[in-house]
């Protein structure tokens, strides 16, 4: 069975005192639930996120990965140190390093493979611009950003793997795919795993859906038969709408 998931991406936010005390509140608020619930806080502070979390049911997640396993790489993370400090999942393919740092399709290829050799888990992010929706090719553009990368996986890869639905036109804008519009492409994406792979496949991995969720329209878009939670980004950096969601995944 797959699992119901709330991740929160805190992208380039928050002191190290405000990354605490955003933890502690989460410790406090997210109490026990059947949802897992993941924060991806920034680099500096991701040591200090997993040792506040040692014995909270929340995982600490990488915003990004290098695809190199190390070496003359200026600026940038490894696999290797981010596994040194607890940290064992990773958000691959945010539309903010497509659209900002270039990565394409082959790069995100890439590191998915180093990351799922080196035993990470990936939450791999996908999603349409608003001139693909306008000219109705979202299936299309969603369909061939996934079949450059997670299709090209052998289907042994597919346990370690989370897919993120995000619409770029949805991220950060306040505007969200209705309810009904991340059914149809998380049902779309389904079933072209299944196509692929098999159902068994389809039926167990994850897919969330990203893009100005907020406590208001949380229940109706995790009521979704095919959305299995959500990645969430400025509303995470808000403890109580941060819980609300998840609540509204339970
Ligand atoms: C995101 O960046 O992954 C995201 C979904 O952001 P927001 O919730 O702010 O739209």
């Amino acid at each position: 069975m797959r699992k119901k998931i709330v991740a929160g991406n805190w992208k380039m936010n928050n002191s190290l005192n405000e990354t605490i005390n955003l933890i502690n509140n989460l410790k406090q608020n997210v109490g026990r639930t059947d949802v897992k619930v993941m924060i991806a806080p920034s680099f500096p502070f991701l040591k200090t996120a997993v040792d506040q979390l040692k014995d909270v049911n929340i995982e600490v997640v990488a915003q990004n990965i290098n695809d190199n396993k190390s070496g003359a790489f200026t600026g940038e993370v490894s696999i290797d140190m981010l596994k040194s400090i607890g940290v064992d999942s990773t958000l691959i393919g945010h539309s903010e390093r497509r659209a900002y740092y270039y990565e394409d399709d082959e790069l995100l290829l890439k590191k998915i493979n180093i990351a799922l050799e080196f035993n990470m888990n990936v939450i791999f992010c996908f999603g349409e611009e608003l001139k693909d929706r306008k000219s109705n090719s979202h299936f299309q553009v969603v369909k061939s950003q996934l079949d450059n990368t997670v299709m090209k996986l052998d289907s042994k890869s597919w346990n370690k793997l989370v897919l993120a639905y995000e619409p770029v036109w949805a991220i950060g804008t306040g505007e969200t795919a209705s309810a009904d519009q991340a059914q149809e492409i998380h049902e779309f994406v389904r079933n072209h795993i299944s196509e692929k792979f098999n159902n068994d496949i389809a039926n167990n991995v994850s897919i969330l859906y990203g893009g100005s969720v907020k406590p208001s329209n949380a229940v109706e878009i995790f009521s979704k038969n095919d959305v299995d939670g959500g990645l969430i980004g400025g509303a995470a950096l808000n403890a109580s709408d941060f819980t609300e969601i998840i609540k509204a995944n339970s």
